[in-house]
Protein backbone atom coordinates (compact mmCIF):
# COMPACT_ATOMS: atom_id res chain seq x y z
CA UNK A 1 0.00 0.00 0.00
CA UNK A 2 1.31 3.46 -0.91
CA UNK A 3 0.80 6.91 0.40
CA UNK A 4 1.66 8.09 3.64
CA UNK A 5 2.78 6.68 6.89
CA UNK A 6 1.07 9.00 8.62
CA UNK A 7 -1.93 7.12 7.82
CA UNK A 8 -2.88 4.19 9.66
CA UNK A 9 -6.44 3.54 7.46
CA UNK A 10 -6.67 2.94 3.53
CA UNK A 11 -9.74 3.56 2.15
CA UNK A 12 -11.12 1.67 -1.30
CA UNK A 13 -14.47 1.41 -2.40
CA UNK A 14 -16.05 -1.31 -4.66
CA UNK A 15 -18.36 -0.94 -6.79
CA UNK A 16 -20.39 -3.45 -7.60
CA UNK A 17 -22.10 -4.12 -11.27
CA UNK A 18 -25.85 -3.64 -11.25
CA UNK A 19 -27.39 -7.00 -10.30
CA UNK A 20 -30.62 -8.57 -12.28
CA UNK A 21 -33.28 -7.52 -10.07
CA UNK A 22 -31.91 -4.46 -10.40
CA UNK A 23 -31.78 -4.36 -14.40
CA UNK A 24 -35.99 -6.09 -14.39
CA UNK A 25 -36.84 -2.58 -12.49
CA UNK A 26 -35.24 -0.89 -15.00
CA UNK A 27 -32.44 0.81 -12.74
CA UNK A 28 -29.85 3.31 -14.52
CA UNK A 29 -26.45 2.92 -13.33
CA UNK A 30 -25.24 6.29 -11.36
CA UNK A 31 -21.96 5.88 -10.05
CA UNK A 32 -19.03 6.90 -12.69
CA UNK A 33 -15.52 5.90 -12.07
CA UNK A 34 -12.91 8.43 -13.21
CA UNK A 35 -10.56 6.36 -15.71
CA UNK A 36 -7.30 6.33 -14.04
CA UNK A 37 -8.20 7.92 -10.82
CA UNK A 38 -9.27 6.31 -7.79
CA UNK A 39 -12.35 8.64 -7.92
CA UNK A 40 -16.19 8.01 -7.79
CA UNK A 41 -18.79 10.47 -9.09
CA UNK A 42 -22.74 10.35 -8.59
CA UNK A 43 -24.63 13.59 -9.51
CA UNK A 44 -22.82 16.80 -9.07
CA UNK A 45 -20.13 15.20 -6.27
CA UNK A 46 -16.73 13.75 -6.63
CA UNK A 47 -14.93 11.82 -4.12
CA UNK A 48 -11.39 11.03 -4.04
CA UNK A 49 -9.86 7.33 -2.35
CA UNK A 50 -6.92 5.35 -1.69
CA UNK A 51 -8.31 2.64 -4.50
CA UNK A 52 -11.61 2.51 -6.35
CA UNK A 53 -12.63 -1.09 -7.89
CA UNK A 54 -15.10 -2.68 -10.20
CA UNK A 55 -17.76 -1.35 -12.63
CA UNK A 56 -15.30 0.60 -14.75
CA UNK A 57 -12.44 1.05 -12.91
CA UNK A 58 -9.66 -0.84 -12.22
CA UNK A 59 -10.74 -5.05 -11.84
CA UNK A 60 -11.53 -6.58 -8.19
CA UNK A 61 -9.00 -8.79 -7.86
CA UNK A 62 -6.49 -5.92 -8.07
CA UNK A 63 -8.39 -5.36 -4.51
CA UNK A 64 -7.09 -8.31 -2.61
CA UNK A 65 -3.56 -7.44 -4.08
CA UNK A 66 -3.36 -4.03 -3.04
CA UNK A 67 -5.11 -3.68 0.07
CA UNK A 68 -5.26 -6.91 1.70
CA UNK A 69 -2.31 -9.11 0.68
CA UNK A 70 0.22 -6.03 2.66
CA UNK A 71 -1.82 -7.48 5.92
CA UNK A 72 -1.39 -10.79 5.38
CA UNK A 73 3.04 -10.06 5.25
CA UNK A 74 1.99 -7.85 8.09
CA UNK A 75 0.91 -10.83 10.05
CA UNK A 76 4.19 -12.43 9.92
CA UNK A 77 5.93 -9.41 11.21
CA UNK A 78 3.79 -9.43 14.02
CA UNK A 79 1.55 -6.59 12.99
CA UNK A 80 -2.65 -6.88 14.09
CA UNK A 81 -4.64 -5.78 11.00
CA UNK A 82 -8.36 -5.40 10.11
CA UNK A 83 -10.42 -5.44 7.12
CA UNK A 84 -14.24 -3.79 7.35
CA UNK A 85 -16.60 -4.26 4.59
CA UNK A 86 -18.81 -1.10 4.78
CA UNK A 87 -22.51 -0.42 2.80
CA UNK A 88 -26.19 -0.81 2.74
CA UNK A 89 -27.66 -4.32 2.45
CA UNK A 90 -27.36 -5.63 -0.99
CA UNK A 91 -24.09 -2.99 -2.14
CA UNK A 92 -22.08 -6.45 -1.94
CA UNK A 93 -20.50 -6.39 1.28
CA UNK A 94 -20.58 -10.41 1.80
CA UNK A 95 -19.89 -10.96 -1.82
CA UNK A 96 -16.80 -9.18 -1.24
CA UNK A 97 -15.82 -10.40 2.21
CA UNK A 98 -16.83 -13.86 1.21
CA UNK A 99 -18.77 -14.40 4.55
CA UNK A 100 -21.33 -16.17 2.52
CA UNK A 101 -18.40 -18.72 1.95
CA UNK A 102 -19.79 -22.43 0.50
CA UNK A 103 -17.54 -24.86 -0.40
CA UNK A 104 -15.60 -23.85 -4.02
CA UNK A 105 -16.87 -20.70 -3.79
CA UNK A 106 -13.30 -18.46 -3.76
CA UNK A 107 -14.24 -15.13 -4.93
CA UNK A 108 -14.16 -13.54 -1.43
CA UNK A 109 -11.39 -12.13 0.12
CA UNK A 110 -11.29 -14.64 3.04
CA UNK A 111 -10.97 -17.44 0.92
CA UNK A 112 -7.99 -15.50 -0.44
CA UNK A 113 -6.40 -14.65 2.63
CA UNK A 114 -6.55 -18.31 3.36
CA UNK A 115 -5.13 -19.18 0.54
CA UNK A 116 -1.50 -16.35 0.59
CA UNK A 117 -1.65 -17.46 4.15
CA UNK A 118 -0.88 -21.46 3.86
CA UNK A 119 1.23 -21.06 1.09
CA UNK A 120 3.31 -19.00 3.06
CA UNK A 121 3.39 -20.96 6.02
CA UNK A 122 4.69 -23.71 3.44
CA UNK A 123 7.48 -21.63 2.48
CA UNK A 124 9.09 -20.14 6.10
CA UNK A 125 8.25 -23.61 7.31
CA UNK A 126 11.75 -24.64 7.76
CA UNK A 127 12.24 -21.33 9.61
CA UNK A 128 9.47 -20.96 11.75
CA UNK A 129 6.50 -23.42 13.69
CA UNK A 130 3.16 -21.97 13.28
CA UNK A 131 -0.10 -22.31 15.07
CA UNK A 132 -3.12 -20.66 13.49
CA UNK A 133 -6.45 -20.13 15.22
CA UNK A 134 -9.84 -19.09 13.84
CA UNK A 135 -13.21 -17.48 15.95
CA UNK A 136 -16.00 -16.19 13.92
CA UNK A 137 -18.56 -14.23 15.76
CA UNK A 138 -21.35 -11.80 15.09
CA UNK A 139 -22.80 -8.92 16.90
CA UNK A 140 -26.24 -8.24 17.26
CA UNK A 141 -28.11 -5.51 19.58
CA UNK A 142 -24.81 -5.16 21.63
CA UNK A 143 -24.66 -8.98 22.10
CA UNK A 144 -21.91 -11.07 20.87
CA UNK A 145 -22.92 -14.25 19.29
CA UNK A 146 -20.52 -17.36 18.80
CA UNK A 147 -20.81 -18.55 15.10
CA UNK A 148 -18.74 -21.49 15.81
CA UNK A 149 -20.17 -23.05 19.12
CA UNK A 150 -22.80 -25.54 17.65
CA UNK A 151 -25.55 -25.09 20.59
CA UNK A 152 -25.86 -21.29 19.05
CA UNK A 153 -27.48 -22.31 16.28
CA UNK A 154 -30.72 -23.01 17.47
CA UNK A 155 -31.07 -19.76 18.87
CA UNK A 156 -33.09 -17.79 16.18
CA UNK A 157 -36.03 -15.59 16.52
CA UNK A 158 -39.45 -16.24 17.20
CA UNK A 159 -42.36 -15.71 14.09
CA UNK A 160 -42.93 -12.18 15.60
CA UNK A 161 -39.52 -11.00 15.31
CA UNK A 162 -38.69 -10.87 18.85
CA UNK A 163 -35.22 -11.80 19.59
CA UNK A 164 -34.76 -15.78 21.33
CA UNK A 165 -31.76 -16.05 24.09
CA UNK A 166 -28.75 -15.56 22.24
CA UNK A 167 -26.56 -17.67 24.83
CA UNK A 168 -26.88 -21.36 25.89
CA UNK A 169 -28.55 -21.69 29.59
CA UNK A 170 -25.36 -22.32 31.71
CA UNK A 171 -23.18 -21.36 29.50
CA UNK A 172 -22.09 -17.55 30.63
CA UNK A 173 -22.44 -14.55 27.52
CA UNK A 174 -18.88 -13.76 25.66
CA UNK A 175 -17.32 -11.29 27.30
CA UNK A 176 -14.91 -8.66 25.70
CA UNK A 177 -11.36 -8.28 27.78
CA UNK A 178 -8.76 -6.33 27.68
CA UNK A 179 -4.97 -7.77 29.21
CA UNK A 180 -2.68 -5.99 31.15
CA UNK A 181 -0.82 -4.71 28.04
CA UNK A 182 -3.76 -3.93 26.02
CA UNK A 183 -4.27 -7.02 24.24
CA UNK A 184 -8.24 -7.68 23.53
CA UNK A 185 -9.41 -11.26 24.22
CA UNK A 186 -13.27 -12.50 23.87
CA UNK A 187 -13.95 -14.56 27.04
CA UNK A 188 -15.80 -17.65 26.20
CA UNK A 189 -15.89 -17.69 22.18
CA UNK A 190 -14.62 -20.96 20.71
CA UNK A 191 -11.71 -20.77 18.84
CA UNK A 192 -10.59 -23.34 16.79
CA UNK A 193 -7.17 -24.44 16.49
CA UNK A 194 -6.66 -25.53 12.27
CA UNK A 195 -3.27 -27.03 10.64
CA UNK A 196 -4.53 -26.78 6.65
CA UNK A 197 -6.80 -24.78 4.48
CA UNK A 198 -9.42 -27.04 4.11
CA UNK A 199 -10.26 -26.83 8.51
CA UNK A 200 -10.21 -22.73 8.26
CA UNK A 201 -12.58 -22.84 5.21
CA UNK A 202 -14.82 -25.58 7.23
CA UNK A 203 -14.90 -22.90 9.98
CA UNK A 204 -15.78 -20.02 7.38
CA UNK A 205 -18.74 -22.37 6.11
CA UNK A 206 -19.75 -23.51 9.95
CA UNK A 207 -20.13 -20.13 10.65
CA UNK A 208 -21.63 -18.74 7.72
CA UNK A 209 -24.55 -21.52 7.18
CA UNK A 210 -25.03 -19.96 11.43
CA UNK A 211 -25.41 -16.44 10.66
CA UNK A 212 -27.82 -16.92 7.93
CA UNK A 213 -30.65 -18.20 10.37
CA UNK A 214 -33.82 -15.79 11.67
CA UNK A 215 -34.59 -13.97 8.59
CA UNK A 216 -37.74 -11.82 9.83
CA UNK A 217 -39.81 -8.55 8.13
CA UNK A 218 -37.96 -7.19 5.55
CA UNK A 219 -34.35 -7.26 6.88
CA UNK A 220 -32.69 -10.36 7.87
CA UNK A 221 -30.32 -10.97 10.98
CA UNK A 222 -27.21 -11.04 8.31
CA UNK A 223 -27.67 -7.38 7.45
CA UNK A 224 -28.27 -6.18 11.13
CA UNK A 225 -25.23 -7.35 12.39
CA UNK A 226 -21.88 -7.11 12.55
CA UNK A 227 -19.96 -11.04 11.75
CA UNK A 228 -15.90 -11.03 12.69
CA UNK A 229 -13.90 -13.80 11.31
CA UNK A 230 -10.66 -13.64 13.20
CA UNK A 231 -7.50 -15.64 12.41
CA UNK A 232 -4.43 -15.47 15.36
CA UNK A 233 -1.27 -16.64 13.84
CA UNK A 234 1.42 -17.67 16.36
CA UNK A 235 5.05 -18.24 15.03
CA UNK A 236 7.82 -19.59 16.97
CA UNK A 237 11.28 -19.32 15.24
CA UNK A 238 12.92 -22.49 15.22
CA UNK A 239 16.70 -23.34 16.42
CA UNK A 240 19.01 -21.87 13.73
CA UNK A 241 21.08 -24.16 12.36
CA UNK A 242 24.59 -22.96 12.56
CA UNK A 243 25.75 -24.58 9.56
CA UNK A 244 22.88 -22.75 7.73
CA UNK A 245 23.85 -19.12 8.00
CA UNK A 246 22.94 -17.76 4.82
CA UNK A 247 19.14 -19.02 5.63
CA UNK A 248 16.73 -15.93 4.72
CA UNK A 249 15.39 -14.28 8.42
CA UNK A 250 12.84 -12.39 7.97
CA UNK A 251 11.78 -12.94 11.88
CA UNK A 252 14.01 -10.75 14.80
CA UNK A 253 11.73 -12.45 17.37
CA UNK A 254 11.82 -15.84 18.91
CA UNK A 255 8.03 -15.63 19.40
CA UNK A 256 5.39 -13.45 17.30
CA UNK A 257 1.77 -13.64 17.86
CA UNK A 258 -0.76 -11.18 15.39
CA UNK A 259 -4.47 -11.51 14.39
CA UNK A 260 -6.47 -10.32 11.17
CA UNK A 261 -10.25 -9.42 11.74
CA UNK A 262 -12.15 -9.99 8.92
CA UNK A 263 -15.32 -7.88 9.48
CA UNK A 264 -18.80 -8.08 7.53
CA UNK A 265 -20.45 -4.81 8.87
CA UNK A 266 -23.76 -4.75 9.68
CA UNK A 267 -26.00 -2.50 7.05
CA UNK A 268 -25.38 1.01 6.63
CA UNK A 269 -29.15 2.04 6.14
CA UNK A 270 -31.34 3.74 8.48
CA UNK A 271 -33.24 2.75 11.04
CA UNK A 272 -36.34 3.62 9.73
CA UNK A 273 -36.38 1.94 6.54
CA UNK A 274 -35.33 -1.26 8.84
CA UNK A 275 -38.70 -2.26 9.97
CA UNK A 276 -41.81 -1.19 12.32
CA UNK A 277 -41.80 -2.36 15.54
CA UNK A 278 -40.36 -1.36 18.41
CA UNK A 279 -38.03 -3.97 18.52
CA UNK A 280 -36.47 -3.64 15.03
CA UNK A 281 -36.09 -0.18 15.60
CA UNK A 282 -33.36 -0.78 18.96
CA UNK A 283 -32.04 -3.67 16.98
CA UNK A 284 -31.38 -0.31 14.43
CA UNK A 285 -30.67 1.67 17.10
CA UNK A 286 -27.88 -0.16 18.00
CA UNK A 287 -26.46 -1.01 14.98
CA UNK A 288 -26.18 2.25 13.76
CA UNK A 289 -23.75 2.84 17.66
CA UNK A 290 -21.45 0.19 16.37
CA UNK A 291 -21.05 1.68 12.78
CA UNK A 292 -21.46 5.41 14.68
CA UNK A 293 -18.87 4.66 16.92
CA UNK A 294 -16.31 2.79 14.23
CA UNK A 295 -16.56 6.04 11.96
CA UNK A 296 -15.58 7.86 15.28
CA UNK A 297 -12.77 5.76 15.73
CA UNK A 298 -11.40 6.05 12.54
CA UNK A 299 -11.71 9.35 11.96
CA UNK A 300 -9.92 10.19 15.12
CA UNK A 301 -6.97 7.92 13.81
CA UNK A 302 -6.89 9.15 10.66
CA UNK A 303 -6.33 12.96 11.92
CA UNK A 304 -2.99 13.07 12.38
CA UNK A 305 -3.41 17.05 14.29
CA UNK A 306 -5.96 15.28 16.44
CA UNK A 307 -3.48 12.11 16.94
CA UNK A 308 -0.70 14.86 18.17
CA UNK A 309 -2.49 16.15 20.19
CA UNK A 310 -3.17 13.08 22.08
CA UNK A 311 -7.04 12.99 21.53
CA UNK A 312 -9.33 10.57 22.85
CA UNK A 313 -9.81 7.44 20.66
CA UNK A 314 -13.66 6.27 21.69
CA UNK A 315 -13.19 3.20 21.40
CA UNK A 316 -15.18 1.83 24.40
CA UNK A 317 -18.86 3.66 22.75
CA UNK A 318 -19.16 0.19 21.37
CA UNK A 319 -19.08 -3.36 21.34
CA UNK A 320 -17.52 -3.41 17.86
CA UNK A 321 -14.92 -0.82 18.54
CA UNK A 322 -13.99 -2.48 22.20
CA UNK A 323 -13.57 -5.76 19.99
CA UNK A 324 -11.28 -4.30 17.37
CA UNK A 325 -9.85 -1.85 19.74
CA UNK A 326 -6.05 -3.74 19.46
CA UNK A 327 -6.20 -3.72 16.04
CA UNK A 328 -7.38 -0.55 15.02
CA UNK A 329 -4.49 2.12 15.19
CA UNK A 330 -1.42 2.00 16.58
CA UNK A 331 0.86 -0.16 14.98
CA UNK A 332 -2.22 -2.35 13.38
CA UNK A 333 -2.89 -1.77 9.67
CA UNK A 334 -6.78 -1.47 8.96
CA UNK A 335 -8.84 -0.99 5.21
CA UNK A 336 -12.14 -0.32 4.58
CA UNK A 337 -13.78 -1.08 1.83
CA UNK A 338 -17.06 0.83 0.81
CA UNK A 339 -19.30 -1.22 -0.96
CA UNK A 340 -21.92 0.62 -3.37
CA UNK A 341 -24.42 -0.35 -5.52
CA UNK A 342 -24.99 1.49 -9.01
CA UNK A 343 -28.36 1.04 -9.36
CA UNK A 344 -29.90 4.74 -9.00
CA UNK A 345 -32.49 4.23 -6.96
CA UNK A 346 -29.90 3.78 -4.05
CA UNK A 347 -28.35 6.91 -4.64
CA UNK A 348 -29.20 8.10 -2.14
CA UNK A 349 -27.52 5.40 0.34
CA UNK A 350 -24.78 5.21 -2.18
CA UNK A 351 -23.97 8.80 -1.19
CA UNK A 352 -24.36 7.99 2.85
CA UNK A 353 -21.78 5.34 2.12
CA UNK A 354 -19.45 7.91 0.34
CA UNK A 355 -19.59 10.47 2.76
CA UNK A 356 -19.18 7.74 5.36
CA UNK A 357 -15.65 6.54 3.81
CA UNK A 358 -14.89 10.26 2.77
CA UNK A 359 -14.73 10.69 6.24
CA UNK A 360 -12.36 8.09 7.40
CA UNK A 361 -9.50 8.91 5.21
P1 LIG B 1 -24.60 -7.32 1.30
O1 LIG B 1 -23.83 -8.37 2.02
O2 LIG B 1 -23.95 -5.98 1.34
O3 LIG B 1 -26.03 -7.25 1.76
P2 LIG B 1 -24.34 -9.10 -0.95
O4 LIG B 1 -22.90 -9.40 -0.88
O5 LIG B 1 -25.26 -10.12 -0.42
O6 LIG B 1 -24.66 -7.70 -0.26
O7 LIG B 1 -24.66 -8.75 -2.47
C1 LIG B 1 -25.99 -8.49 -2.93
C2 LIG B 1 -26.18 -9.16 -4.30
O8 LIG B 1 -25.28 -8.60 -5.25
C3 LIG B 1 -25.88 -10.64 -4.29
O9 LIG B 1 -26.81 -11.26 -5.16
C4 LIG B 1 -24.48 -10.73 -4.83
O10 LIG B 1 -24.25 -11.97 -5.46
C5 LIG B 1 -24.44 -9.58 -5.82
N1 LIG B 1 -23.08 -9.00 -5.93
C6 LIG B 1 -22.45 -8.30 -4.96
N2 LIG B 1 -21.24 -7.87 -5.36
C7 LIG B 1 -21.09 -8.32 -6.63
C8 LIG B 1 -20.03 -8.22 -7.61
N3 LIG B 1 -18.90 -7.55 -7.36
N4 LIG B 1 -20.22 -8.82 -8.80
C9 LIG B 1 -21.37 -9.49 -9.07
N5 LIG B 1 -22.39 -9.62 -8.20
C10 LIG B 1 -22.27 -9.05 -6.99
MG1 LIG C 1 -24.46 -9.53 3.63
Amino acid sequence: MEGGENCCVKVAVHVRPLIADEKLQGCKDCVTVVAGKPQVQIGARSFTFDHVYGSTGSPSNDMFEECVSPLVDGLFQGYNATVLAYGQTGSGKTYTMGTGFKEGFQIGIIPQVMNVLFNKIGTLKDQSEFQLHVSFIEILKEEVRDLLDPSSLSKTETANGHAGKTTSPGKPPIQIRETSNGVITLAGSTEVGVTTLKEMAACLEQGSSSRATGSTNMNNQSSRSHAIFTITLEQMRKPKNPNDSCLNDTMNDEYLCAKLHLVDLAGSERAKRTGSDGMRFKEGVHINKGLLALGNVISALGDEKKRKEGVHVPYRDSKLTRLLQDSLGGNSRTVMIACISPADINAEETLNTLKYANRAR
